[in-house]
């Protein structure tokens, strides 16, 4: 059986993630453009990535693919002739998919081109405008407030032209052909939250899962949200019930506690492995219901694939105040809870590589373990333990429950049933009760 957390130094890939957060947090990414390519470059210079190009235009799904954005400078310059808003001081100064502009306007009429938050007047919101073509600034309330009446020059060097939409791929083969699917969103700019701690976990995990023989493929997505997904779903719609299990990983490097959001069907052995896991982790969690908004597994989630895809994360999108601001920024995260985050993500895809069904071959009484060495020869606290286990897998390995079944009926963790299963297996008394058993 694979264990996919030995030797796992969590702390250690913690920092490692956050420096990559550090390297991509100034690139200034959209759903289409350099910044998201540029960042695609960087993660496949760590694991196997095809980029994907679907060319303006393409029809997926209900969607169109967008023209291709692109942004070199933009800046305010107030009546004096000082830049006012620049956007060489922050991406998020430009909304996103901003038509070039290059002309003077009084601020009355200026000031409808402006975002800002007046709750939050120290904060630069996070604007977009995929699907209209206009264009706009966005501002902390604090200085917006400081602008005099005048002239301002207003430029935008950007381009809204045709081009393609660009995506990355990962695709991680295991003995099976059947897949686990880790999908993330990278279209947003200097965002760390939302969703660089996603991109750094996603990258970590692929790089790690690379080293281990695995029962799964796995198949990474590197995707701009929404039109990203539904692009891959529609390119790939003939193969997506290789899909068993998935997981969208989004806000993980935040200090709040563990989120998991169900897949649509609820039930799935993906709900059920994050449950638990969370359930043992002894810390406090949240376990919440699907619903049809918030990142990619809206797309996966859809009625017509309706794949068993849940979302891991730690605060969920809009119930951080800091959430499409530039607050959510290096300092909102940190090298603790992407280590966090990244060893929950290990343990839920150790039950998809570990979960199985096993016979017991001695059910008539209790087999003897003394006498074949899996008898705990001095009892303690520790060794009780794991004799309980041992028992629990003797039990109720009579081919209708999984290993997984077995854990939450004893309330032990899985790897502790798992590990009683394997000291059984190595002893001649549990055989797989399916073929494909692990
Ligand atoms: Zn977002």
């Amino acid at each position: 059986m694979a264990d996919l957390t030995r030797g796992i130094d969590t702390a250690e890939l913690g920092s490692k993630m956050f420096r990559f957060m550090e390297e991509l947090y100034p690139i200034c990414r959209s759903i289409t453009g350099e910044g998201i390519r540029e960042t695609l470059d960087r993660i496949s210079k760590r694991i196997p990535l095809e980029l994907r190009e679907v060319p303006t235009g393409t029809e997926v799904l209900d969607w169109t693919i967008p023209k291709e954005w692109n942004i070199r400078d933009a800046f305010i310059k107030g009546p004096s002739g000082r830049r006012v808003v620049d956007f060489r001081d922050h991406n998020l100064h430009v909304m996103s998919y901003s038509v070039p502009v290059d002309t003077r306007m009084p601020l009355s009429r200026l000031r409808e081109h402006i975002h800002t938050l007046p709750n939050q007047p120290d904060m630069i919101p996070y604007r977009t405008s995929y699907y209209s073509e206009t264009w706009g600034f966005c501002m902390q309330h604090e200085r917006f407030q400081q602008l005099i009446e005048g002239d301002y020059e207003v430029r935008i060097d950007s381009s809204l032209e045709p081009g393609s939409l660009t995506f990355g791929e990962c695709l991680l083969p295991g003995a099976s052909e059947d897949e686990v699917l880790v999908s993330c969103h990278c279209c947003h700019p200097s965002i760390a939250n939302d969703n660089l701690s996603g991109i750094a976990l996603a990258t970590e995990l692929a790089e790690h899962l690379l080293t281990l023989p695995l029962r799964y493929s796995y198949r990474f997505l590197f995707i701009p949200g929404t039109i990203g997904s539904i692009a891959w779903l529609a390119l790939n719609e003939d193969r997506v019930d290789k899909i068993k299990h998935g997981l969208v990983v989004t806000c993980v490097g935040d200090a709040g506690q563990p989120t998991y959001k169900r897949s649509r069907r609820g039930d799935s052995l993906i709900d059920r492995a994050a449950a638990h896991v969370l359930a043992r982790s002894g810390e406090p969690h949240r376990l919440v219901d699907f619903s049809p908004y918030g990142y990619d597994e809206r797309q996966y989630c859809s009625p017509g694939f309706n794949l068993p895809v849940g979302s891991l994360m730690r605060t969920p999108n809009g119930d951080y105040p800091e959430y499409h601001t530039s607050a959510d920024n290096l300092d909102f995260v940190d090298p603790r809870s992407l280590a966090d985050s990244l060893d929950l993500y290990l343990k839920v895809l150790d039950i998809l590589e570990n979960d199985g069904t096993f016979r017991n071959l001695r059910p008539k009484g209790e087999p003897q373990l003394g006498k074949r060495g899996l008898y705990p020869a001095v009892g303690g606290q520790g060794s009780g333990s794991e004799l309980v286990a041992r028992l629990w897998v003797l039990n109720l390995s009579d081919g209708e429950h999984s290993l997984l079944d077995i854990a939450e009926r004893a309330q032990l963790p899985f790897h502790a049933i798992k590990d009683a299963a394997q000291l059984l297996l190595e002893g001649g008394l549990l055989k797989p009760a399916v073929p494909d058993s692990p």
